[in-house]
């Protein structure tokens, strides 16, 4: 285990940060802590570094208690939002300067040093922009150097605070990918915060899902997004149509409309529960399908995209939308006004009760 985190608990004056977390990372893992802004994300990842103490908890590294590791010997790099890169440095500079501020009998000599930035510099794919200065480069570019400047001293864990936080959408989506390359590639222990869950979803191995200074659920991207443990879980991860419901006998409905749901609501008792769907598990149909579709009127439809979006009144008034494929939607003919039903599939509908 590379970090292992039990009972972790902060404050700040009557504030709890954080309550009670554990946690365990796994040597190589890629682990996202995603949450909303003020989840307690940055507080967690700074006491993993050593910047801040915990108020209660202890954390340990490689079995090692942390309080007895110098930072130096955590061997922790850190990513920050803005890495402040030196503007007087070139590219080539600002990774050697790890290597050069090692104490003598640390430091490689110049030719090892020269070998190693090029290394790390064609690793992020930037060797051919070597003799640049910060100021020449794409926001993109700034970060991979900042990442090569990280890696330089080779750190045994890499923490990364919303490293891509300040790009533009297309270039973070490039540099997703890009990191996870990387990390196939390095096998070094990371840790990310961020509050994009695409990114936590498509990045991380695990991903940990943090709400008011508590861990929500923990797990790999398929089992939080299909199998989340609460409504927090469910509605932050994705997109959800939200259906007050009611269980009546072990029976699942939504106004009049009897879903024939069975394995969402063996534990169920009795009692007004809320349904959550995604949506593009709502079908649509011209005509009833089963005892599960209930009526409902398109009110506007978005084809440009991988699917067709289109948003519905279901025939009590809640706002729906489902995702459907282009071919259905030309089969289905339908635009604003036309009267359809809907279904949720009967294996992803969330119950929760209330
Ligand atoms: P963001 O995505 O906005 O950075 P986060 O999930 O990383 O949010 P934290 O920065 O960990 O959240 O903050 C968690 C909570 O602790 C917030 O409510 C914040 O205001 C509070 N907090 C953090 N640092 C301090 C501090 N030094 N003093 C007082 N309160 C703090």
């Amino acid at each position: 285990m590379s970090i292992e985190l039990r009972g972790i608990h902060k404050t700040f004056g009557a504030f709890v940060a954080l309550d009670r977390i554990d946690l365990e990372i796994a040597d190589g893992e890629l682990v996202a802590l995603l949450g909303l802004s003020g989840s307690g994300k940055t507080t967690l990842l700074r006491i993993i570094a050593g910047l801040e103490n915990p108020s209660g908890g202890t954390v340990q590294f490689f079995g090692h208690d942390a309080r007895s590791l110098s930072v130096r010997d955590r061997k922790i790099g850190f990513v920050f939002q803005h890495y402040a890169l030196f503007r007087h440095m070139t590219v080539f500079e600002n990774v050697a300067f790890a290597l050069r501020v090692l104490p003598r009998r640390l430091r490689p000599p110049e030719s090892t040093i020269k070998a190693k930035v090029h290394e790390l510099l064609q690793l992020v794919q930037l060797d051919f922009l070597a003799d640049r200065h910060p100021s020449e480069l794409s926001g993109g570019q700034r970060q991979r150097v900042a990442l090569a400047r990280t890696l330089a001293a080779e750190p045994k864990i890499l923490l990364l605070d919303e490293p891509f936080g300040s790009l533009d959408a297309r270039v973070r989506q490039e540099l997703r990918q890009w990191l996870r390359r990387l990390h196939e590639q390095l096998r070094i222990t990371c840790v990310f915060v961020t509050h994009d869950q695409d990114e936590a979803l498509e990045l991380a191995d695990r991903v940990v899902v943090m709400n008011g200074g508590k861990i929500e659920q923990i797990g790999t991207p398929q089992e939080v997004y299909h199998n989340p443990r609460n409504a927090f879980v469910a509605s932050f991860l994705g997109t959800v149509n939200l259906f007050h419901g009611r269980i009546e006998d072990g029976r699942v409905f939504i106004g009049d409309t009897r879903l024939e749901i069975t394995s969402a609501n063996r534990h169920a008792r009795d009692g007004r529960a809320m349904l959550y769907v995604r949506p593009h598990l709502l079908e649509i149909d011209r005509s009833p399908r089963g005892i599960s579709s209930f009526p409902a009127t398109v009110r506007n439809v978005n084809p440009a995209g991988p699917q067709v979006r289109v948003e519905l009144t279901a025939e009590w008034g809640d706002r729906l939308h489902a995702d459907i494929d282009h071919e259905r939607f030309h089969k289905l003919g339908i635009q604003p006004g036309s009267k359809v039903f809907l279904r949720p599939k009967e294996s992803h509908v969330f119950i929760y009760q209330i």
